[in-house]
Order: structure tokens, then sequence, then C-alpha cells
């Protein structure tokens, strides 16, 4: 692996910062997809979530560990959003937070190893496997990726595009699959030609932290 790949440790602030702002561009997008197969309110619930998240992460200072960060964006995701996605990504978070513990910076592998915890803290909370129309459907591809990137060598911000585009292919790959978690599961074959609202926005929130590190 790359050994140049160490991550400051503004860099979670940087991320989440980012992508406060691409889940807001993105949220009546977001919102459209949520309508089709779900109750229209995904892209409220990011923004107001990520809104939130911003503001927690804004009272804590500049120096707070990107481990504590992430613990305290993932219970404001939880204790501000209502929806499905709300515990989803709050969990992840937190998992991710407490993966990176108190170290001031991170690198790449460890950053792998964070997002692994937050795609293992998404099935253990949601029970949904690949395939089943979800969040876990970006996520799976994204965190291989990440992986696969770092392993052949890549420097972190190429695996990370890697990550970010498999994480866009992921949710693309929704579109076809009828939904067997959450309520877009309600539709049953009706859920089938729809990209799944999740899963868009985790390829948003991934775009964002290549960004951040880059
Ligand atoms: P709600 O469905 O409660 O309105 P949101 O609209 O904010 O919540 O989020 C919907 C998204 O949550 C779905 O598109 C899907 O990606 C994700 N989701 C729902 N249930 C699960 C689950 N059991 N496991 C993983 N992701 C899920
Ligand atoms: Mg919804």
């Amino acid at each position: 692996m790359s050994t140049d790949a160490v991550v400051r440790d503004q860099t979670v602030i940087a991320w989440l910062t980012a992508a406060e702002a691409a889940v807001s561009d993105r949220a009546d997008y977001l919102t459209q997809l949520d309508a089709a197969i779900g109750d229209g309110d995904h892209g409220i619930n990011m923004t107001r979530g990520f809104a939130a998240v911003g503001k927690a992460l804004a009272g804590q200072g500049t120096d707070v560990p990107p481990g504590r960060a992430l613990i305290l964006a993932g219970k404001t995701l939880v204790s501000t959003v209502g929806g499905a996605s709300g515990p989803l990504w709050g969990s992840a978070l937190r998992a991710a937070g407490r993966s990176l513990g108190d170290a001031e910076t991170f690198d790449g592998e460890q950053l792998a190893t964070a997002l692994d915890a937050a795609l293992g803290a998404v099935v253990d909370l949601g029970a949904a496997a690949p395939g089943d129309k979800t969040m876990v459907d970006a996520l799976v591809p994204a965190v291989a990726a990440l992986e696969a990137g770092l392993g052949d060598g890549s420097d972190l911000r190429a695996a990370l595009d890697a990550a970010a585009t498999a994480a866009e292919e992921g949710a693309r790959a929704t579109v076809p699959l009828r939904a067997r978690k959450g309520r877009a599961s309600y539709l049953g074959e009706r859920s089938v030609g729809h990209e799944d609202p999740g899963a868009a926005s985790t390829a948003i929130v991934f775009a964002a932290l290549a960004r951040a590190v880059g």
C-alpha cells in the first residue's frame, strides 16, 4: 500500500462539511427518487441531518479528533433524522468513529477499516444484503473498491475516486432491482425501474469524501 496516505486531522470535518453541501444541493433529486418508491422525504432527511451535524461540529471547535467527530456526527443523525436513513447513517458514522478511536490522524488502510465498520453497522441494523435495493448496494462496492485500490498501491485520493465511482455504479445498478428492505419493499414489483434513494445519497457522500481528501 502507499505509505504517504496519512490523512490530516481536519479531513473528517472537511468530508462532513462537503457532504452537508452536497446532499443539500441534491436534495430535490433525492426527494424525487424517494417520491417514486418511498415517501418523498429522503432529500429532506439527509439535508436536515447533515445540517445538524455541521452545527454540532461547529460547537466542538476544530481540534476534535476525527474519530470523535464521526461519533458526534453519528449521534446527531440518529437524533435529528426521523426516517430510516438517520439511524442507518448514524450507526455507520458512529462505527467508523469508534474504529478510528482517539488518533489525531489516520491512513488509508485505517479509513478503509473504518468504512468497513460503517458498512457492518448498516448491515447489523438493517439486515439488508447486496441486491435488496438499499444503500448497502452502494456501500459494498465502494468499500471494496477502496480496499482494492489501496491494495494495488494507488494513492488514497485515487482509491477514493474509485470508491466514489463504484458507489455511483452500485446506486445505478439498483434501478432494475426489486426492493426487499425498507419502505420501498412495500411496493413489491412496482419498485423495479427506479434508483434507490439511499444508494444515491451514499454515492453523493462518497464523492464528498474523495473531494475532502483531494
Ligand atoms: P424512510 O424510508 O424511513 O422514509 P429515508 O427516505 O430517509 O427513510 O431513507 C430511505 C433509504 O433508506 C432507502 O432508499 C434505503 O437505501 C435505506 N434503507 C431503508 N431500509 C434499509 C435497510 N433495512 N437496510 C439498509 N438500508 C435501508
Ligand atoms: Mg423516505
